[in-house]
């Protein structure tokens, strides 16, 4: 196998300091956590160039450790470049582009709202709002772990963490309170930029 390039962590935006409702030290040890994210895809991604396929095996393999592991450590790192990358804003309701699609799609901002928020109630990692290309509209995903359960062919344009680690430092386990503190972070601009560069249509 050819080598693979290894990545390195995007650098920490200093407006994610400064969060209403989220202390920086939260964010300053989340932010760990996404590093050791980045560290562990090129770690599993340097030993997959030499791992033994002939011993592959469903039960238990090398080959099989490695890459459902991979998955974790790069869902890891794209969940959080969209929550870390979409907060530092002033939240309120969204405008713009995602507006049109949220009204059109849940009816109202308050009800795409209400359902995210419920949805991240529900998950045990993430709740995700993201275009599906299929259907051609807005849904709101549960996640549980990193690498569960996106769907292929949608676009996440909201990343809710609802692990933990998000919160407990300022809530402990009040993750409704978290989750009203990080709609009043979201940067609705970037949001909209996302829908601009992916060309979704409205
Ligand atoms: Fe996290």
């Amino acid at each position: 196998m050819a080598p693979t390039e290894e990545i390195s962590p995007r650098p920490l935006d200093p407006r994610l300091l400064q969060l209403s409702g989220i202390s920086r030290a939260s964010v300053e040890a989340h932010y760990r956590l996404y590093q050791g994210y980045v560290a562990k895809r090129n770690e599993i991604l340097g030993l997959l160039g030499d791992v033994d396929r002939a011993t592959a095996n469903q039960v238990y393999s090398a080959l099989r450790s490695l890459k459902l592991d991979l998955t974790f450590a790069i869902g890891g790192i794209k969940n959080h470049e969209l929550y870390f990358a979409h907060l530092g804003g002033d939240g309120g309701d969204p405008h713009g582009a995602f507006r049109v699609l949220v009204e059109r799609d849940f009816g109202s901002v308050d009800a795409w709202r209400a359902d995210l928020r419920a949805t991240g109630i529900a998950a045990r990692g993430w709740a995700w709002t993201a275009y599906d290309w299929d259907e051609r509209r807005l849904f709101n995903y549960l996640g549980d772990a990193q690498n569960t359960f996106p769907v292929w062919n949608a676009t996440p344009l909201v990343a809710l963490d609802v692990y933990e680690h998000a919160y407990f430092l300022d809530y402990q386990t009040d993750r409704p309170s978290y989750i009203d503190a990080f709609f009043e972070n979201l940067d609705w601009d970037v949001v909209n930029g996302w829908i601009a560069s992916y060309a979704i249509p409205s």
